[in-house]
């Protein structure tokens, strides 16, 4: 009964129902240069960005978990904390669709070097 309640909007529907969201943090995609490797990092808009004249920034070195070759970076975003502008060395950014497809492929390649070829 209560779980139909709250289903149907009761008890707490000052949330959306289900999905979490970080209002805090902004996700960045990065791919590595060298290695191919993606990494997903999260700036906390509080904590991590600089105040700007226009907005903010936030300035990093990405280390991936590959190669372990740091990716120093500059994002500058607006005051609405949408990316203007970014600079990076060693990497470049990639979209979240571009991250999940890489992991999936990963994920795949793994799982293709320990199980051995089906045998005929
Ligand atoms: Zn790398």
């Amino acid at each position: 009964m209560g779980f139909l309640k709250r289903l149907l909007g009761g008890a707490d529907n000052a949330k959306p129902a289900g999905e979490y969201v970080d209002t805090q943090g902004i996700y960045f995609y990065v791919q590595c240069d060298r290695c191919g490797a993606g990494v997903r990092l999260r700036a906390d808009k509080q904590h991590d960005l600089l105040n700007e004249e226009n907005g903010f920034s936030w300035h990093k070195t990405i280390v991936d978990s590959r190669c372990f070759r740091p990716m120093p970076t500059v994002v500058t975003l607006n005051a609405a904390y949408e990316v203007v502008a970014h600079e990076i060395t060693g990497g470049h950014y990639i979209t979240k669709d571009e991250y999940e497809a890489l992991l999936a492929q990963e994920a795949e390649a793994k799982r293709a070097a320990i199980e051995p070829p089906p045998s005929e």
